[in-house]
């Protein structure tokens, strides 16, 4: 069968191989020249076939036109038109409409005005008209809602000589029922369009090539629909599930004679995307066949490497495939995505740059043409005309490449080209409405940008020469204008790994190799800068494999803990003799210690606390973080303030450590809290005994050793292991004990409590207490929320670290319209998550801390079963501590479920009627933590932010992660007494202020400035 695809050897077009324009250099004057006069050629054409994109008569023309002038408005017509589709009458279009327009009053353009009662049109059916023109303006960039309304276009375009790719909108792919259907709808896409391409004549301008017959159907399809739990760190287990479901659709292209083009998508997905076009094109079922493509996006400063690489790959395969070079469709996201992450900016910055790149690219692929063949896709002249030159300079058959363009873009260029005699070919995009409008915003915000050649030149009007000019000359001009880098000082989140680099996924398989090989040493405790050993032994266990013992620590007695008091009590005129500043020191030596052993402790993590990969990092990650910052902020509350204003006297409000910080930690955030807490104690002042949970002792040990390696003096610092009902017990009830810091469960927060009122004989001050208990936290999906982002939002934090955050979401909360939906599709995408051991880079979710919480959690979802309706109960490993992820749907506002902490896998949901209802119902519980809230209502989301009872609210955000300074953190009702962690108020809590006032006059004389 292959034979008739078995790639026909014509002899390749003569290439020579001088050098393309070095970096930072001008193009030669003389290619320039042939460029500007190519791209003079296309304008010239361009105007005698008339038409412009941005034609001001239209609905579409008006609001471009306003779009470009008013970024306000830009923002909100943007925002309305990607949530029109979900909204499912004409009051709620209505209501949206107010919300979104009406401020502002004289830049609502009159198209809308009517709809807001200035007009004659009723306000319903002013909705529907406003409808009726989005949708009509989705129509200008989507082929059609099906293959079938799709077919129309195509053929029109065909006519017209213009080729298609085809494209499947669709919804983010959530689950693997949902990749599934999109995987059949290109199978039956295919099919139909191959079924009635057989009657279309042939039109050599787009159906030939220089090699010979093209197909006429070619579609073009997303990795990222195809599997709904790619994870670039599993990457063999990502790569063989994307080729699987790939083959079906390569199998039957080659039945079909149809071209498939694999589209690139975020950057995360580039080198994946790349990894399986090239291990799928070399099977031996695909080897021979020449119409597969793949994309190179120019704005990625990778991608001159790729095509060079992709160049290479093409040499050798011998049969040529096709790649599509871009600049790339996720510019805004690449650059905040890796702000965000503080990751390097994958892109370029300068819009030139990308130009260049994208030219240099062009030149590359070009200068190998006989191996691989060129797309052009790009709207841009002088990106196309310089493209067409290089082609004529290389001695490149015109037929040997092709341009393309989006569908609804750039008309008249097209026209032009085809005129020309170029091959065009259009990216044709097929769907429903719903997905469409994420596809159209994209446009429209292309369209409007203001780096947009479209813009300039139709908008704008801007001069052909200005449009052809070389872009290295504007980059010169714009890196003249960057201003130097200023160096600040100001606090900054330690960056996450990023474990799709190889590098990191190897160091962190080395390290649990290390650690592996190392298992089940004892650990000592710490007293006084000594080790100590008890008689007493605690065996911390992997609790995805319970027979691990990762190894064993000394248990204290009442004893040692006496010796720890006493050490701490001892050193605290040691560590008041050291300065805030070289105390902080201090701590900036332990951020690094834990930034040099970070490996190492994602390891430890992994194994002892049951945390995935990316987990355990974040873990560690925060741990540098609260480090860093309170060094930071130390110094800030470390300077006198000066209070009052009046001559002859002066006032400092200053702060004084309080004593002895007992320090008792949880297991879930084993070095994270642990840190923060023994930190602020430390650098205000106070010398520390910490007692860490038993189930993660050793992760303690290593956040001992670095403080003491980081100089902390003798005594300062000091662990204890052991039991909190005994030793706990004892250094809470401790007459020297000024302060207890305490993160954990609200029983034994509350215990804590009742017994700090208790005064022991000598003690000298009131115990103050900083506690952090539990949580019961909503999210709240409103009827208009993107569903897309609410899933993956709610399921990660539901199930992320199993549910063991205090953060955790275990309600949601669903408005009626949106709820049979969101619950379809949360179902389905949990049943698509693995849960397996922590190690697997594949899984996510590992297993629940120990078997007592394992037995728990089991026992409340038994007990939930007669209350709710049980939608989902996954599968997990026999061994270890594993607990389902568990749905319970149509719960009870007042079910136990949805009442009482579970602090696990297990997430209740619940309908609510309005967003009044769904705050009543949020807000019914005891606790005050974290909540969230999926919309796009603005008004809803003011009330959200006004209303909603927690000390962490998100809007349109997963509610567990809060990181440092960003995010400071921590509840109030029955969630927790306290200033936020991470945040500008915590450390005051460790301290008692001092004011000194001082008389200045003397005798009548006073200093003449104080
Ligand atoms: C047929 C076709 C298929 C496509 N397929 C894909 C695909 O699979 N994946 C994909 O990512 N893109 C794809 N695109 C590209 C994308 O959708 C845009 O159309 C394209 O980037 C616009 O570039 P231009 O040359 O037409 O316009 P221009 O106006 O010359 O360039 C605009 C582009 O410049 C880049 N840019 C904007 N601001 C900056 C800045 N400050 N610094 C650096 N660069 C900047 C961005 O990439 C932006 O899109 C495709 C485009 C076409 C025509």
């Amino acid at each position: 069968m292959l034979e008739r695809f078995q790639f026909k050897k014509t002899p390749a077009p003569a290439i020579a191989n001088p050098e393309m324009t070095p970096p930072g250099e001008l193009m030669p004057e003389n290619l320039q020249e042939k460029i500007k006069a190519k791209g003079e050629q296309i304008f010239n054409a361009m105007e005698s076939e008339g038409g412009s994109i941005f034609n001001k008569d239209w609905w579409y023309g008006k609001i471009m036109d306003w779009s470009m002038k008013n970024e306000q408005f830009k923002t909100q017509m943007f925002r309305f038109v990607d949530v029109l589709p979900s909204l499912q009458s004409s009051a709620e279009v209505s209501r949206h409409m107010k919300e979104y327009f009406s401020e502002g009053g004289e830049d609502i353009p009159s198209i809308f005005n009517m709809g807001l009662g200035l007009g004659s049109l009723a306000p319903g059916l002013m909705a529907g008209a406003v409808k009726k023109n989005v949708t009509e303006m989705a129509r200008m960039f989507i082929t059609g809602e099906s293959g079938q309304d799709a077919l129309s276009v195509l053929k029109k375009s065909r006519k017209n000589k213009i080729a298609f790719t085809a494209d499947l909108l669709g919804e983010a792919c959530l689950s693997e029922n949902e990749a599934d259907i999109y995987q059949k709808t290109y199978l039956d896409l295919i099919s139909h369009l191959a079924q009635d391409s057989q009657k279309w004549d042939a039109i050599p301008q787009i159906d030939e090539d220089f090699f010979g017959a093209l197909p006429k159907v070619n579609v073009s399809v997303k990795l990222s629909s195809l599997y709904s739990q790619i994870d670039v760190k599993a990457w063999d287990h990502s790569k063989e599930k994307l080729k699987e479901r790939l083959r079906s659709i390569f199998n039957l292209a080659i039945e079909k004679n149809c071209f498939v083009n694999l589209d690139m998508e975020q950057y995360e997905l580039k080198d994946i995307t790349l990894a399986v076009f090239k291990d799928l094109i070399m099977e031996p079922a695909y080897k021979n066949y020449p119409h597969w493509g793949v994309v190179v996006q120019a704005y990625l400063k990778d991608s001159l490497n790729d095509v060079k690489m992709l160049a290479d790959f093409a040499r050798a395969r011998g049969v040529p495939f096709t790649i599509r070079l871009v600049k790339g469709a996720y510019w805004d996201f690449e650059t905040i995505h890796a702000a965000q992450q503080q990751w390097p900016v994958p892109v370029y910055t300068i819009k030139a740059e990308s130009d260049v790149n994208y030219e240099d690219c062009a030149e590359h692929l070009l200068k190998n043409a006989k191996f691989i063949k060129l797309a052009i896709g790009s709207h841009n002249v002088r990106s196309v005309a310089a493209c067409m030159v290089m082609a004529e300079k290389y001695g490149v058959d015109p037929r040997a490449y092709e341009i393309q363009m989006l569908y609804g873009m750039a008309d008249p260029i097209k026209k032009a080209l085809v005129k020309m005699g170029a091959r065009v070919r259009e990216y044709a995009p097929i769907g429903d409405l719903l997905p469409g409008m994420a596809y159209l915003v994209r446009r429209l915000l292309e369209n409007t940008s203001n780096e947009s050649f479209l813009r300039s030149k139709f908008a704008e009007n801007m001069s052909t020469e200005t449009l052809l000019r070389d872009p290295r000359e504007v980059v010169k001009l714009a890196k003249a204008k960057i201003p130097l880098q200023v160096v600040d000082d100001k606090f900054k989140n330690e960056a996450l790994l990023d474990f799709g680099i190889q590098a990191h996924q190897e160091n962190l398989l080395k390290a649990l190799q290390t650690l592996k090989a190392s298992l089940g040493k004892d650990y000592p405790l710490y007293i006084n800068g000594r080790e100590v050993t008890t008689n007493k032994w605690l065996e911390s266990k992997n609790p995805s494999e319970p027979s691990q013992v990762i190894g064993r620590v000394a248990v204290a007695s009442t004893q040692e803990a006496e010796q720890a008091m006493q050490a701490a009590v001892q050193s605290l005129p040691s560590l008041k003799n050291l300065s805030a500043k070289a105390r902080s020191e201090i701590l900036d030596k332990v951020a690094d210690i834990f930034a040099r052993d970070r490996m190492k402790l994602i390891a430890l993590e992994i194994l002892e606390a049951g945390k995935t990969w990316e987990e355990a990092d974040g873990d560690i990650a925060e741990a540098i973080d609260f480090c860093r910052y309170y060094a930071k902020d130390m110094l800030r509350i470390d300077r006198p303030q000066a209070m009052g204003n009046v001559p002859g006297e002066t006032s400092f409000y200053t702060y004084q450590a309080k004593g002895v910080s007992v320090v008792i930690a949880p297991w879930n955030f084993p070095l994270a809290i642990l840190t923060g807490m023994v930190a602020g104690s430390f650098v205000t002042g106070n010398t520390v005994v910490m007692k860490p949970a038993e189930q993660t002792p050793i992760i303690a040990y290593f956040l001992m050793k670095a403080f003491a390696e980081a100089g902390a003096p003798q005594g300062s610092v000091n662990l204890i292991q052991g039991y909190g009902e005994e030793v706990g017990e004892y250094l809470t009830s401790h007459k020297s004990t000024a302060l207890i810091c305490f993160t954990g469960s609200k029983a034994v927060g509350l215990h804590i409590m009742n017994k700090v009122g208790q005064i022991q004989p000598g003690q000298k001050s009131v115990k103050r207490v900083i506690c952090e208990m539990g949580g019961k936290n909503a999210v709240i999906i409103d009827n208009d929320a993107d569903l897309d982002e609410a899933v993956g939002g709610v399921l990660y934090s539901a199930f992320g670290y199993q549910g063991q955050k205090c953060s955790a979401a275990s309600r949601v909360i669903v408005l009626e319209e949106a709820y049979p939906r969101f619950v379809e599709r949360l179902v389905e995408a949990a049943k698509s998550f693995k849960v397996a051991a922590s190690e697997d880079p594949s899984a996510y979710m590992g297993p629940v801390i120990d078997d007592e919480a394992q037995t728990r959690i089991l026992k409340m979802i038994e007990q939930a079963k007669s209350e709710c309706q049980l939608a989902f109960q996954g599968k997990v490993p026999a061994q270890g501590y594993f607990v389902p992820p568990t749905i319970f749907v149509d719960c009870k506002a007042d079910a136990r479920i949805a009442q009482d902490e579970i602090f696990g896998p297990v997430l209740a949901v619940i309908k609510a009627k309005n967003i009044d209802d769904a705050l009543a119902i949020a807000n019914g519980t005891e606790y005050a933590l974290t909540g969230g809230l999926f919309s796009r209502s603005p008004a809803n989301i003011e009330k959200v932010k006004a209303q909603f009872e927690v000390g962490n609210l998100y809007i349109n955000h997963g509610i567990t992660g809060a990181m440092v300074e960003r995010h400071p953190f921590g509840g109030f009702k029955m969630s927790g007494l306290g200033s936020k962690t991470g945040g500008p108020d915590y450390l005051i809590q460790f301290m008692d202020p001092k004011v000194v006032t001082e008389n200045t006059l003397r005798r009548g004389f006073a200093p003449a400035e104080e």
